[in-house]
């Protein structure tokens, strides 16, 4: 049998059950802080780790082959137990929360937990910003369902306009066509702010970064090139395949002149750059553009996400080679809430991690670091 390289999960029992029976029993609604005085905001979930796409920067056939050993139904957290612990989150000051994956639309009545999630409210009553990522080639069959289930906005990853080079990219031939309907349908079910995003691989797809801007300027669609990671242990991650992020944007500005603008928000991933009008200004009409520099600009300092696995391990960075697990506190019955909220405050209240910050100290062309990285289709980007 197959080798199943994920999860890579922390065997040490981090909350072991002498812990978790010393925590408090009130739940707490505060804000929680890590050691580096960085706050708990964004919660991501991952709700499969299947995908029906292949990409080869995240599950390369040679590795996610059809034998490769997936997790059993009964290792993912259901729905309950997804709304019980980010019930817990959202009460330590998580704000916004995105469901991920592996491909998240490939999991079985998803409307029904985007329900579940739409009711929670912050300690100040107010709801939840919802959103998802996706490779968008269920979106179209899904969109208003998903809409009227209560998501807010949704990020579609498109990595080409030309059909080869996305077929190419995906590795099972699936057609841009249609994740440009899902795009398309998302738009009709009055799904806003919806963003696309592009890994752009030096050598593999650079030349469709203008192609790409040229298709989505003026459209109300902010695309975002992200530079090439070394997540996981499968990509055969290579420092020259990266793209960085100065270089996107000289070269949209050799046709499309931009200017720089403020984040929309604290602890934003992507640097933000407005298409300008003929007067050198910002024109929000033809909209803006965003770049994630995750490998040459680390962004560290403002880091405030969590990420939760299909089996409720959670990881406090996307290059974490373990993670703390929650599931075994959620099907324990003696477990409270409050309890389960004071163990993901005395994680959260403990974490350093700074990957990027470290590996650039390291140097340009090293991805390695302590332990086997997890990978990005368990825990989702
Ligand atoms: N399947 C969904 C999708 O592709 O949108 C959600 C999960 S996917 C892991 C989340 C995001 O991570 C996608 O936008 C994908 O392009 C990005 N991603 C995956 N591997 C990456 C890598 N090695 N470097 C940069 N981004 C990556
Ligand atoms: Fe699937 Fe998304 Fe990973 Fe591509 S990036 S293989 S679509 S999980
Ligand atoms: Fe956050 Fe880790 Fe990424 Fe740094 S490397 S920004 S800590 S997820």
């Amino acid at each position: 049998m197959l080798a199943r390289v994920i999860p890579l999960v922390d065997h040490r029992q981090l909350l072991d059950r002498q812990i978790a029976h010393s925590l408090p029993n009130t739940l707490p609604t505060i804000d929680v802080w890590d050691r580096l005085q960085r706050p708990l905001r964004d919660l991501r979930i991952s709700v499969t780790d299947r995908c029906n796409f292949r990409c080869a920067y995240c599950m390369p056939k040679e590795v996610f082959g059809t034998d490769y050993p997936y997790l059993p139904y009964s290792s993912l957290l259901n729905f309950d137990e997804i709304t019980r612990v980010a019930r817990q989150f959202i009460a330590l000051g998580v704000k916004k929360i995105r469901l991920t994956g592996g491909e998240p639309l490939l999991r079985k009545n998803l409307e029904v937990l985007l329900s579940q999630l739409a009711k929670l409210r912050t300690p100040e009553g107010e709801a939840i910003d919802l959103t998802m990522t996706t490779n968008g080639s269920l979106l179209a069959h899904k969109a208003s369902a998903l809409k009227a289930a209560g998501l807010n906005r949704v990020t579609v990853s498109l990595d080409a306009l030309d059909d080869q080079v996305f077929k190419r990219m995906n590795d099972v031939n699936f057609p841009v066509a249609r994740v440009l309907d899902g795009i398309e349908a998302a738009q009709l079910a009055g799904l806003t702010n919806i963003k696309v995003n592009m890994v752009v691989k030096r050598g593999t797809n650079e030349h469709e970064i203008l192609p790409m801007a040229r298709h989505f300027r003026g459209t109300g669609i902010a695309l975002r090139f992200i530079e090439y990671m070394d997540v996981g242990a499968t990509n055969g991650w290579r420092m020259n395949e990266v793209l960085s992020s100065a270089e996107v944007i000289r070269l949209l500005q050799t046709e499309l002149p931009l200017v720089q603008l403020d984040p929309s928000a604290p602890g934003e991933t992507a640097e933000r750059w407005g298409y300008a009008n003929a007067q050198g200004q910002y024109d929000p009409a033809l909209g803006e553009v965003g770049v994630i520099s995750s490998v040459t600009q680390a962004f560290c300092g403002d880091c405030n996400r969590a990420r939760l696995s299909t089996e409720g391990q959670l990881y406090l960075c996307l290059f974490a080679s373990q993670g703390y697990d929650l599931r075994q506190l959620l099907r324990d019955p003696a477990q409270s809430d409050a309890q389960l909220a004071a163990a993901v405050n005395a994680i959260w209240s403990g974490r350093t991690d700074q990957y990027s910050v470290l590996r650039s100290l390291r140097g340009p062309d090293t991805a390695s670091g302590p332990g086997r990285r997890v990978e990005m289709s368990y825990i989702g980007g």
